[in-house]
């Protein structure tokens, strides 16, 4: 049932998007589930676009964020040394870097993912002294101008109202079909002083493109990558915003390439907590910032370093988050194998890795590209109305995206893909044309 969502219709801007998706006024959220005012439950498929891979209010980060604020401790830090950012600095490099090998510096920008993409491209136009950075199509890396121009999708670029520049974008790996090999393409075009490509500084990538349409990058093809990167002089950017923090299931989504990036961006469950922390990693020959050059007021968000620090002690210490993120995966995996199954003539899809998923109706349902878009649009809100909050994503809302908490039970985690499978077949019942049942005969 829609809740009365006049105050926000008559006060709020017109760019509103998810209260458009989702039209209930939430109240309360814990773990997978966030609850209405009415006191409808909804089981959160698509936790905080990413931010949320602890679920809503982990209690654990809870109890040491009150611990923290009843002590007074700092909130407001600038870019102050503090206690609760070196404690996060400490725990990054023991849990995080130090058994990886890692080798970064820290650098904290303003509290969304655009900053870190803004401070990261900044950085490496201004370390190769050139302009022109790579980008890929679907990519999806902030609404800033900068990181703008690094977003394929037009709905976003024609937002800007300003020339979006000093990008070129080149394919991504799947992009020109299962045969073409899109890094020998632009190891070509990089390689060609005739191809009108002004030499890069950086390519930046997602090793899985998640506004983009969940676009899997093949581990070949990110270690071919990087070798063009290697090749030609310019530096790798690997924005892990949205499937970092385990998402893909190691800690960081390139690991499983064995890729070394030289500059890593990172935001939304860094937190873990839903509060805003971004950051840019960056190898320390790299550190060619003058102080207070790349500045900003909030660049020390010390609630979220409490929470992020202990999100780490907590999750982060074995090898136990990414065994639980397969076997969570493995279970998408057979929930869509099932439903293949049973019905057959939906020929319903899932792309993805780890738990970030993408399914998908294909086009052999005969409805066209559009109109699978719009039927996936319809599939979502069928799904919220019955209590399951999950979104598409890609132009033309190429799949319906998973991203439940990575510690979302099994039960529930059931309970979603069984909404989610009656809202599929429910609006797929509505849209496709009953096959006749012999359609060869059909054409004799
Ligand atoms: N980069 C990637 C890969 C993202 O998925 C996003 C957001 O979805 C961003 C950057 C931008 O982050 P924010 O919306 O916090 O600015």
């Amino acid at each position: 049932m829609n809740q009365n969502l006049d105050t926000f219709n008559h006060m709020e801007s017109n760019v509103r998007y998810y209260i458009r998706s989702f039209p209930a006024v939430f109240t309360r959220a814990r773990g997978a589930q966030i609850w209405g005012e009415d006191g409808k439950a909804y089981i959160d498929f698509f936790a905080g676009a990413g931010a949320l891979n602890y679920g809503h209010n982990n209690p654990l980060l809870r109890e040491k964020l009150i611990e923290y604020l009843q002590s007074d401790g700092v909130v407001h830090g600038l870019d102050m040394a503090t206690s609760a950012k070196e404690h996060f600095l400490k725990t990054f490099e023991h849990i995080i870097l130090q058994p990886r090998g890692m080798d970064y510096v820290l650098q904290f920008t303003g509290p969304t993912g655009a900053n870190a993409v803004e401070a990261a491209l900044k950085l490496a136009r201004k370390v190769k002294q050139r302009a022109n950075v790579i980008s890929f199509t679907n990519g999806f890396h902030g609404v800033s101008a900068g990181a703008l121009a690094a977003t394929g999708n037009a709905h976003f670029r024609q937002g800007a109202g300003i020339g979006l520049g000093n990008v070129t974008f080149m394919p991504y790996d799947g992009y020109l079909g299962p045969g073409a090999d899109t890094i020998a393409y632009l190891d070509r075009m990089l390689g060609d002083p005739a191809s009108g490509i002004d030499k890069p500084a950086a390519a930046i990538v997602e090793t899985v493109q998640g506004e983009g349409g969940v676009h899997v990058a093949s581990k070949e093809w990110l270690q071919a990558l990087e070798q063009v990167c290697r090749k030609h002089d310019m530096l790798l950017i690997v924005d892990e915003i949205q499937v970092g923090c385990g998402r893909t299931g190691r800690f960081f989504g390139f690991e499983e390439s064995g890729i070394h990036p030289d500059i890593v961006t990172m935001s939304k469950s860094l937190s873990g907590y839903g509060l805003p922390l971004s950051m840019v990693m960056l190898k320390p020959e790299l550190d060619r910032w003058r102080p207070g050059e790349h500045n900003g007021t909030f660049r020390g968000n010390n609630l979220a370093f409490v929470t992020a620090a202990h999100a780490l002690e907590s999750f982060w210490r074995s090898e136990g988050m990414s065994e639980l993120v397969q076997r969570k995966a493995d279970l998408l995996r057979k929930w869509c194998r099932t439903l293949h199954s049973k019905r057959p003539e939906l020929d319903v899809k899932l792309r993805g890795r780890g738990l970030i998923c993408g399914v998908h109706l294909s086009d052999r349902s005969g409805l066209g590209h559009d109109a699978i878009g719009e039927l996936h649009k319809k599939i979502a809100r069928r799904a919220f109305d019955n209590g399951l909050i999950v979104e598409t994503a890609g132009a033309g809302d190429e799949v319906i995206k998973l991203l439940p908490p990575l510690l979302i039970d099994d039960k529930l985690l059931h309970k979603g893909l069984q909404i989610l499978e009656d809202s599929i077949v429910a609006e797929a019942h509505n849209a496709i044309p009953a096959r006749p049942p012999f359609p060869e005969l059909m054409h004799s």
